[in-house]
């Protein structure tokens, strides 16, 4: 999962990329605010970690058509259950899109 912020001097999106699924396990690994360097003008920032915001991984997308494509392809050739090939990949799509909006509805407390 990404997450993302927009950069206070040049208003760019910046990602970071962690393994994180909420922001308690975030706090654990980074604390309450995150220093990062933004990636288009070398600003160095701090952000509270509350303003982080999780975005599903653009590749999901494409990895879960793919994998329809793929699945289809078997069905083609050994007759499984067509039903079954598409409900995976739309499985792991909206699994991923479910984890990022979960991730940016649980806020920790500010101190
Ligand atoms: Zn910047």
């Amino acid at each position: 999962m990404q997450l993302s912020y927009y950069c206070r001097s040049c208003k760019k999106k910046n990602y970071i990329s962690s393994k994180a699924n909420n922001r308690f396990e975030l706090q654990a690994q980074f604390g309450d605010e995150i220093n990062n360097r933004c990636s288009h003008c070398g600003t160095f920032e701090k952000k509270h970690i509350n303003r982080l915001i999780a975005e599903p991984s653009k590749f999901i997308g494409l990895f879960c058509f793919g994998l329809a494509i793929l699945l289809s392809g078997a069905v083609f050739i050994l007759g499984f259950i067509a039903t079954l090939t598409f409900t995976i990949p739309i499985y792991i799509y909206f699994n991923a899109q479910k984890r990022a909006s979960d991730f940016n509805k649980v806020m920790i407390s500010r101190k």
